[in-house]
């Protein structure tokens, strides 16, 4: 066994005794080298996540052959040009950052293009921080929410938001916007009658997340260095 892939599997045996029953892991792979990648799902790893369509769709066309089951989650931010692209790549599972009504209206309109389901999630600026995107009241989520049930091949499953990084102190304010996003969430459940998830907890505060009740961690950095 070589020695990056003995390392990476240290780094995934760390994160999943922390790991309650139930809990997604995604390994955010963005910038990472594509033997990385592979080497993660050669050790049972399915979800990965990038932030750029580009990225996605070159590394998707690289390991579609060799790494069949794995499931693309697109993570960052999103520009309206950029869709047609993400929707035509065959193993996307879901996108997490659906983060105002305009993009949510352009991913509906050119939905027809998807030739499989794909999950959503609504992105919440639980931090209010000025560089995060994300809905910021629960009525315009909420709306947005309502929205999603005309979608066919669009299947809204689940919230998703950043822990405060700007702070002093930031263990307690990622979990007060962690905790803030499962109230949204109880809330939009309770209003539309459905069953919702949760994506939330990076490298700095996932375990933070995992106590907060977190369905979906989004790991980076941790996991390659
Ligand atoms: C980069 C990124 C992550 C992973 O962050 P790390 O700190 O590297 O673990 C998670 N979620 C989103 C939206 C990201 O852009």
């Amino acid at each position: 066994m070589s020695d990056r892939r003995a390392f990476l599997e240290s780094k995934l045996s760390e994160v999943q005794s922390k790991m309650r029953p139930g809990v997604t892991l995604m390994i955010v792979s963005k910038t990472r080298p594509i033997d990385d990648i592979q080497m993660y799902y050669d050790l049972g790893v399915r979800d990965f996540g990038e932030n750029r369509v580009q990225e996605l769709f070159e590394k998707s066309e690289l390991l579609k052959k060799r790494c069949p089951d794995l499931r693309w989650h697109m993570i960052g931010n999103l520009q309206s040009n950029k869709i047609n692209q993400l929707y035509s790549i065959e193993n996307l599972f879901a996108i997490h950052s659906v983060c105002d009504q305009a993009l949510l209206d352009k991913l509906m309109k050119a939905e027809h293009r998807l030739s499989h389901p794909v999950e959503i999630y609504l992105q919440y600026n639980t931090s209010k921080e000025e560089e995060k995107s994300g809905f910021e009241t629960y009525t315009e989520i909420l709306a947005a929410a309502e929205g999603t049930r005309l979608a066919k091949n669009l299947r809204f499953v689940g919230v998703m938001t950043m822990g405060a990084i700007r702070t002093e102190n930031f263990e307690r304010d990622a979990g007060n916007c962690f905790q803030e996003l499962q109230v949204e969430k109880a809330k939009l459940e309770a209003e539309l009658n459905v069953k919702l998830k949760t994506s939330m907890g990076m490298s700095q505060d996932y375990e933070i997340a995992i106590r907060e009740g977190s369905d979906c961690i989004r790991l980076g950095t941790m996991m390659f260095v």
